[in-house]
């Protein structure tokens, strides 16, 4: 499959890169790495005229702990994550779920943070050659009225596969939006929309400059785990990621999230809520949680990403299970 043409700007100036977003908006197309843009330009689901690289762009590639947040920058390489010391104390969730993005190839080769926080919403009727799509009418998320995961349905229900996304989610990280006219900072539950066709709160003329995420408290932990076919180079069929905070052995503080589920990492409140003050030990707490995890992510699945949908139902539970007594586990060696 061969790239379609466009123009190719790369700014050396945050700035720069700024402008030019403003004077090509829905024409332009952000380049970081391009491990997905790339591939969906061939696809043909994405038709920019302009690319604009963030190549050149000094300030935007750094790991660094600023008062009472680890501030990293969205053009900072998969690979500069993985051999963050900060990253791997600090946040063992975001450090994992990292490691598990596609392989050692794309995290060393060009693969950013910024990217894999804006990856596309994704579906196995969606993310197909131009040929092989041409075979039917358009669906919502290109532009049609119809949805082939569910019928009759009214919206797209492609769904978020990011795993540096799903662990920000549950780290509540805080995302920081430039354009010309300014900064913005959202909490990750606002960053991202929840709807398939517009998965982020971004404008045209925005990019994504860095990331904030709150460091760790005394009694902290996190953790994330993926369910993939293969141990690399697979999307999460589902995924789950953990933060939780203890004192005097009992939970007072936690986040859970489910990625593969809904077009955001979804933001499990309700499930969380059921641990708080609840023992470390208390094993039918987190089993009830974890039960409560299944019935809230199913309501946003549908069949549409490979394996069974009872299955990945079934194992947002579980994922979340092993991912919030990981994170407990982490907490109390912090603890002792
Ligand atoms: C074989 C294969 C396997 C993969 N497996 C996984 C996986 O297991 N898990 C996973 O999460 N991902 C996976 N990916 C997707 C992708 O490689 C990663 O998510 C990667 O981190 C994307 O980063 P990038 O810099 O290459 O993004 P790009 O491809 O450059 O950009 C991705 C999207 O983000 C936008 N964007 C990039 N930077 C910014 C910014 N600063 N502000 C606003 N918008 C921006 C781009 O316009 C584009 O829409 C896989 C890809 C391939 C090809
Ligand atoms: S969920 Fe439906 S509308 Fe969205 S990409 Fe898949 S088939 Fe298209």
């Amino acid at each position: 499959m061969r790239l379609p043409a466009f123009d190719y700007l790369r700014p050396e100036s945050l700035d720069a890169a700024l402008e030019a977003l403003d004077r090509h908006r829905e024409d332009a197309a952000i380049l970081a790495g391009g491990t997905d843009l790339l591939v969906r330009m061939k696809q043909r689901l994405k038709k920019p005229s302009t690319l604009v690289s963030l190549q050149g762009v000094q300030g935007m590639n750094h790991v660094r702990v600023e008062g009472d947040f680890v501030k990293v920058g969205a053009m900072t390489p998969l690979a500069s994550l993985l051999d963050s010391e900060t990253i791997r104390e600090l946040f063992p969730s975001l450090h994992r779920a990292v490691r598990l993005i596609g392989a050692t190839a794309i995290q060393h080769f060009r693969g950013t943070i910024g990217g894999n926080l804006c990856l596309e919403t994704r579906c196995l009727y969606y993310n197909q050659s131009a040929f092989w799509r041409s075979g039917r009418t358009r669906c919502h998320k290109d532009s049609g009225e119809t949805c082939y995961a569910e019928e009759n349905s009214d919206r797209c229900r492609s769904a978020n596969q990011s795993d540096g996304g799903c662990a920000l989610m549950a780290l509540g990280a805080l995302i920081e939006i430039v354009s010309k006219d300014g900064t913005r900072v959202l909490p990750i539950e606002e960053f991202y929309t929840g709807k398939g066709e517009k998965p982020f709160a971004l404008e045209p003329k925005e990019l994504v400059r860095e990331i904030h995420i709150a460091t760790p408290g005394e009694g902290e932990g996190s953790s994330f785990h993926k369910l993939t076919y293969r141990s690399a180079i697979d999307f999460a069929l589902v995924s789950a990621a953990a933060r939780v905070t203890i004192r005097k052995d009992h939970i007072s503080a936690v986040r859970i999230a489910v990625g593969g589920a809904g077009a955001a990492p979804l933001l499990l409140r309700e499930a969380g809520d059921m641990l708080l003050g609840k023992n470390v030990s208390d094993t039918e707490a987190i089993e009830k949680a974890s039960e409560a995890v299944s019935r809230h992510a199913s309501a946003f699945m549908v069949d549409n990403l490979g394996s069974s949908l009872e299955y990945r139902k079934k194992m947002a539970g579980v994922l979340a299970k092993r991912a919030v007594l990981e994170a407990l586990d982490a907490s109390a060696k912090k603890n002792q």
